[in-house]
């Protein structure tokens, strides 16, 4: 700290959030300091939860004066470790998860204004009750939040329909560094007077500003919906499928995830309640959503494209969901992919894309490097084919040692970051740089672009206090 005591900062806080939002205690700031995968555990003077924007600026005014960094924090589910503090210098987690207000839903405008510490979940069903559909969809969308949702830019399994986040951002409320409210909340779908301020703000990780609040999109709530799941034997025929998936139904996939035998397996033996819906193995599956605003025909659209693609030799097998139980017993076999893995040993993770076209090459090279690196190792590449975007993670050999093949991480990530790079890709499709990835940035980013990015961090934030250590 430049000036004062801790006592006295954690008084100066007291006096803006009330008492009770300011914790201190080891163990009331524990589960704000560790983040989903155990990579990263943080040090912090305290955790502190405004309630509204005034009092996050007044924080923000606070903490500057006293020279202390602050770490925005939403649902803390983050997985590259932006969220968590670092021991590099004084700092206190801000969490919004007190800013949990929805303001508005303007139906007619198709938006909806909500704070930054609504949940993913909370957002979906209240444009939902108002007849509308906000598609942003991710596994943790129980616990993430729109705050962290903007900060991270987040992707998830309905970006070939409707885009990242960044697409479905309308307006912005953002805290500077040095205590102002930036009042960007315009539901105006065309603005052109000049930079497009909010883009800086979403995917900056909480780099540049706070977010507080967002005006979001909405779209028509889908009537018509047809989900199959498929297995085929190859990531081209995938592709293949995806390509007449499209030119049958155009914008109506809505969902094309992929996963590997592997991942099935892994689901069916830890996730209770899961079965294979196809009889007998298949090399790769894919999960396909039609989804429409029109009522009924998908069913017809989604055999036609099935039929095709079994008569041209493209699946080999397929089910269509008969009822909503088989709809969300399909989605479980994707969703729970995240989380069976722990279960299996250690997993070294990337979050890779690559031009669509260029998937099965990678999948094919970066499987060998792994093997070559760590024989025996267990690649599982899953995730969202339809926009490029792969996991390529790697489970350590049945029986070895979790630490030694853990040990291997940076090796690994940088074998198969090797194979990204040559086919023009990026090492970080959604997950955002955080900690984990920061310093990887310089060797694949532009030089120029890099210079950009650390000009604009230090003309919003010259004192370096929001987020120090993350991304740059
Ligand atoms: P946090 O983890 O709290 O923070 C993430 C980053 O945003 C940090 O840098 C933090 O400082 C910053 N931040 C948070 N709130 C604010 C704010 N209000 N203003 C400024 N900065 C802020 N991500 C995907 O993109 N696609 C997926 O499919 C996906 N699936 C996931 C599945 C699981 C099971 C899990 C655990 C995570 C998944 N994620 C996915 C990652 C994560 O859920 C997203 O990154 C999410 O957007 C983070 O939201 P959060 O509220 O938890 O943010």
């Amino acid at each position: 700290m430049s000036t004062g005591t801790k006592e006295d900062f954690l008084k100066a806080l007291t006096e803006v959030v009330g008492p009770g939002n300011v914790l201190s205690a080891p163990d009331d700031i524990l589960p704000f300091l560790r983040e989903p995968r155990d990579l990263f555990r943080g040090e912090a003077l305290a955790v502190v939860r405004p309630g509204t924007t005034p009092e996050v600026a007044e924080v923000m005014r606070r903490a500057r004066a006293a020279g202390v960094a602050v770490v925005p924090q939403g649902g803390n589910t983050g997985l590259v470790g932006g969220q968590i503090p670092d021991a590099s210098r004084p700092m206190v987690v801000l969490s919004l998860q007190k800013l949990d207000r929805i303001r508005e839903v303007d139906a007619l405008t198709d938006t909806m204004t909500v704070e930054a510490g609504v949940t993913l979940l909370k957002a979906q069903e209240a444009a939902e009750a108002a007849d509308r559909l906000f598609p942003l969809s991710l596994a943790s969308e129980g616990s993430c939040t729109i705050g962290g949702n903007i900060a991270t830019n987040a992707g998830g399994t309905a970006v070939i329909a409707y885009g990242n986040t960044r697409d479905l951002v309308v307006g912005l409320e953002v805290v500077l560094a040095d205590g102002r409210i930036w009042n960007g909340l315009g539901k105006l779908r065309k603005d052109n007077t000049g930079y497009d301020l909010k883009n800086l703000f979403i995917g900056s990780e909480g780099t540049l500003g706070i977010v507080t609040a967002a005006v979001l999109k909405l779209f028509p709530r889908p009537k018509g919906r047809a989900t199959a799941f498929c297995g085929l034997a190859s990531p081209q025929a995938a592709l293949d499928l995806l390509a007449l998936a499209k030119a049958e139904a155009g914008s109506a996939v809505t969902t094309f995830e992929f996963l590997p035998r592997l991942g099935l397996e892994f689901v069916l033996r830890h996730a209770p309640g899961t079965r294979d819906p196809l009889d007998g193995p298949h090399a790769w599956y894919v999960l396909m959503e039609l989804s429409s605003a029109a009522e009924g025909g998908l069913d017809e659209v989604m055999e036609r494209i099935l039929g095709e693609a079994l008569e041209r030799g493209i699946v080999d097998d397929a089910a269509i969901a008969a009822s909503l139980d088989q709809r969300n017993a399909f989605w479980k076999l994707r969703e729970a992919l995240s989380e069976v893995q722990r279960y299996e040993g250690g997993s070294i993770k990337h979050d890779i894309s690559v031009p669509v076209a260029l998937v099965p090459q990678f999948l094919e090279e970066a499987t060998a490097a792994a093997e070559a690196l760590v024989p025996g190792c267990r690649p599982l590449p899953f995730g969202h084919l339809g926009d490029g975007n792969v996991h390529f993670n790697v489970s350590q050999p049945v029986g070895a040692d979790k630490q030694a093949f853990l040990d291997r991480w940076e090796a690994m990530n940088e074998a198969v970051h090797a194979v990204v790079l040559k086919h023009g890709g990026s090492i970080s499709a959604e997950h955002g740089i955080g900690r984990l990835k920061r310093d990887l940035l310089p060797a694949v980013k532009d030089p120029v672009a890099l210079d950009l990015m650390r000009k604009l961090k230090a003309a919003l934030d010259p004192d370096g206090l929001l987020n120090p250590g993350a991304m740059l």
